[in-house]
């Protein structure tokens, strides 16, 4: 039975909701549908428990942010599970158990990070110094690609730093989050961590967090549209927020590349997590000298790779997670196979499946290459000139990734500063680490996760003269 946790205990509610495989189509678990009075109640029981959290030794709240990195390991293959049954995705590859293993890592190392006083100023005119304080109450709303890890990524720098949260899952993929809520609550004081779910129908649960007066910052991952409504609904009490939105980052593959040496690297970087990754590969730019032999050696090691199933140890990609993706994935690769060349799958079904895509003899304006397709299609699109691929690649309202494909690591450098984007690297696509901050800029949304600079976004600054 999956329950809310609220003040540190299990709140079952009457109406429920049911969770579905996608594999399958089956029900995996009920989860509570949570009401306006349950929110209010997660958030009372927050506002409660931040202060003391906060008059907690930096030494304590440490060390149980690193018991709750104990946990998620402890409880690894539980949580895998259930994450691969609600999302799909397998338990194997870049799978749950990759994923419960990059929570817990990125739970550890948040751990490990503190923000000690900045002496600004100290000589005979006088003394400044900088302090960071908790902000209060953090809401935490996440997406159902990566349910779990995106969720720690929000909870513990909000903890680490004094703050407690109210989390909220998607309605697709709550199951995994609230058992790790439960679990979690074990190495934390009752209220510092609270979550609540809903179907989103007759009351949305991330509307009502992003107006409520109880809530001090909102920390998103999600579609920019959704993004821009929450910045909307945020202007009541001027909360703070951190908006991690939607990519469509361009990969530029330079003539001098090998392409037997990136095909693996571009096939992960673009179908990590069935493409339901926000920083994929969503678009490649190939120069016109090694296109063929690009797609080729791409096409060789896609047609390699097992769908099926995600409980089964075999499979390495599952389904697509829900059928509003599905069906908007159909209808872009439909419009693209119009226009260029299928080089692989294009067929989608059966079910919530769809084999890994890519289509060639496309170009900026088409509907694949200039939205987010979000699923296991990829885009490429040859060019000539370079000047003209990075205008290309620049000519998107979203700015979260970028790649670049070359021997020549000093001539990708000086495209990777060109790129229009928060993240960019070189010979490989979409690799985060928990040292290192992470954000998009344009419409990919503004703030950084990660290392101090994550941190801080959850604190704010006090300077104190003399
Ligand atoms: P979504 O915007 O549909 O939903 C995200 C969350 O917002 C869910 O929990 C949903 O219930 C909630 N929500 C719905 N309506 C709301 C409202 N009016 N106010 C507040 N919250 C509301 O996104 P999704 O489909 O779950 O996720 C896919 C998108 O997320 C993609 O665009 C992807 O690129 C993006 N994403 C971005 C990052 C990043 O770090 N930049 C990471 C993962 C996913």
């Amino acid at each position: 039975m999956f329950n809310l946790t609220i003040g540190g205990q299990q709140v079952a509610t009457t109406a429920r909701f049911a969770v579905r495989n996608p594999a399958t189509g089956a029900i995996v678990g009920e989860a509570p549908n949570a009401s306006a009075a349950d929110l209010d109640r997660a958030v009372r029981a927050a506002r409660d428990a931040q202060p003391g959290w906060a008059a907690r030794p930096d030494g304590e709240r440490a060390a149980a942010c690193g018991a709750v990195a104990a946990i998620l390991t402890e409880h690894a293959e539980e949580l895998a599970r259930l994450l691969t049954q609600e999302q799909g995705k397998p338990l194997n590859g870049l799978g749950s158990r990759w994923e419960l293993g990059g929570a817990a890592a990125w739970a550890g190392h948040t751990a490990s990070l503190s923000l000690p006083p900045e002496i600004i100023q100290d000589d005979e005119t006088g003394r400044v110094q900088g302090i960071r304080k908790p902000i209060g109450v953090i809401g935490s709303i996440t997406p159902w690609n990566f349910p779990v890890m995106i969720a720690i990524w929000h909870i513990m720098p909000a903890i680490r730093a004094g703050n407690a949260v109210v989390l909220k899952p998607s309605p697709l993929t709550p199951l995994a989050t609230l058992r790790m809520v439960e679990l979690a609550n074990a190495a934390l004081p009752a209220g510092v961590l609270n979550v609540v779910t809903g179907d989103d129908r007759d009351f949305n649960i991330g509307a009502a967090m992003s107006e409520h007066a109880g809530i001090d910052k909102i920390v998103f991952t999600g579609s920019t549209a959704t993004g821009r409504h929450v910045m909307r609904s945020a202007a009541g009490n001027l909360k703070r927020l951190t908006l991690e939105l939607g990519g469509n980052d361009a990969g530029i593959v330079l003539p001098d590349a090998d392409p037997a040496a990136i095909a693996e690297g571009l096939f992960w970087g673009a179908f990590i997590n069935n493409g339901q990754t926000c920083a994929a590969l969503k678009r490649l730019y190939v120069h016109d000298d090694i296109h063929d032999a690009v797609c080729e050696a791409l096409v060789a090691f896609a047609s390699r790779i097992p769908v099926g199933d995600g409980m089964d140890e075999a499979s390495i990609l599952g389904p697509v997670q829900n059928r509003m993706q599905f069906d908007k994935l159909a209808a872009l690769v439909s419009d693209a196979a119009s226009r260029g060349q299928v080089l692989l799958g294009g067929r989608p079904g059966p079910g919530l499946f769809f084999p890994p895509t890519i289509i060639a003899g496309l170009k900026n304006g088409d509907a694949l290459v200039d939205q987010e397709q979000f699923g296991p299609a990829l885009p490429v699109i040859r060019y000539r000139d370079l000047e003209a691929a990075i205008a290309a690649a620049n000519d998107n309202p979203n700015g979260l990734g970028g790649s670049v494909w070359s021997t020549d690591i000093e001539a990708a450098r000086s495209v990777a500063q060109r790129l229009e984007c928060g993240s960019a690297w070189i010979n490989k696509h979409g690799a985060v680490q928990p040292n290192v901050p992470f954000g998009g800029v344009k419409q990919s949304g503004f703030g950084v996760q990660f290392a101090e600079a994550g941190l801080r976004e959850n604190t704010t600054l006090q300077v104190i003269f003399g």
